[in-house]
């Protein structure tokens, strides 16, 4: 190991690709080390914090999110892939493009802003991982995703259905998903909703995993459903934390009983290797709430095995794991 090849990363390294030991406890934080940069040439994958959350109802703090998933990263960025068994970075190439520089004190150009940011990345036809942030923020990225690839099915993990009564003009973390389909972003005859454990009147044409339903027919059945709704469609996927039970996830701001374990959650992800990505993104992190880093080690879970998923897609192969 010479001296100029460990540590901060994120600043130091200039290949895209592979990885060098750092101090988990220290250096530079992006998020898994990669390049913390705003050149997205040769990249993949752009990851890029939204830290907005005046569109919450209950509990705010989700501003805080994308540093949080950075910071509890850190020990994902050591190690091979688990249960992978392969160094997705050998394969895909992810850099940190920082956070959006998004001005809630002006609230008339909050959506313009990160529909801009997202837009700059997809014009370099790399795909967008954002971190929220509340689940606003998947709305102004739907519609930079419209704009460059037409409606896309959305398969969406949250307790709330989000697509609560929606007037085309609020700033509202229930709605915004029915404000998408008004507006023609939403493909929603191949969309699905998992995990779901509030009430609508109308599913507004979702297909609905319930929790229940999860918990009752198993990660398999969930797995299969979902593959069958979406087929080879493009698809956008949203995780809002608050899929995940309070147990398992409780610093967000909209707790529901009942919920997916991180276990449950992390193996139907790991089955969705087969979908059609053309972005993603993990929000409603607020780490005000979060205990022992338990809720934003969840979400850096998640994000990375969604990568790892993009990384096979690029030739990375499963290694067995024992049983
Ligand atoms: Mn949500
Ligand atoms: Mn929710």
């Amino acid at each position: 190991m010479s001296d100029q090849d460990h540590g901060d990363q994120a600043f130091r390294k200039d290949s895209l690709y592979g990885r060098w030991p750092e101090l988990t406890h220290g250096g530079a934080l992006s998020f898994l080390r990669r390049k913390y940069t705003e050149d997205l040439n040769g990249a993949d994958v752009a990851v890029s914090g939204i830290p907005y959350d005046c569109a919450t109802t209950y509990r705010p703090g989700a501003r805080l999110g994308p540093r949080a998933i950075r910071a509890a990263s850190v020990q994902l960025a050591e190690l091979k892939a688990f249960p992978f068994g392969f160094d997705p970075f050998d394969h895909l190439a992810v850099i940190d493009t920082g956070d959006c520089f998004v001005d809630s004190h002006y609230p008339s150009q909050v959506i313009d802003t990160i529909q801009s940011h997202i837009a700059r990345i997809l014009d370099a036809n790399v795909l967008p991982m954002c971190f929220g942030g509340d689940h606003f923020i998947t709305y102004p990225i739907l519609r930079a995703i419209a704009d460059k690839h037409g409606p896309v099915a959305l398969v969406h993990f949250d307790a709330h259905c989000d697509t609560w009564d929606d007037d085309g003009e609020r700033f509202d973390h229930g709605s915004m998903f029915l404000r998408a389909k008004n507006e023609g972003l939403l493909d929603v005859a191949n969309s699905v909703q998992v995990g779901i454990r509030t009430y609508n009147d109308s599913d507004h044409g979702f297909d609905i995993l319930s929790s229940p339903w999860i918990h009752k027919n198993g990660v398999d059945a969930t797995i299969a459903a979902i593959r069958q709704r979406v087929g080879d469609t493009k698809v956008y996927l949203t995780f809002d934390i608050d899929c995940l039970d309070p147990a398992f996830a409780p610093g967000t701001g909209t707790p529901v009983s009942g919920g997916l374990s991180s276990a449950q959650a992390l193996d139907i992800v790991r089955g969705l290797g087969a979908l059609n990505f053309v972005g993603m993104d993990v929000v409603e992190v607020s780490p005000a709430y979060d205990v022992s880093e338990i809720t934003a080690i969840a979400a850096a879970s998640i994000a990375h095995d969604l990568l790892c998923l993009l990384a096979e897609k690029k030739g990375a192969v499963r290694k067995p794991i024992g049983r």
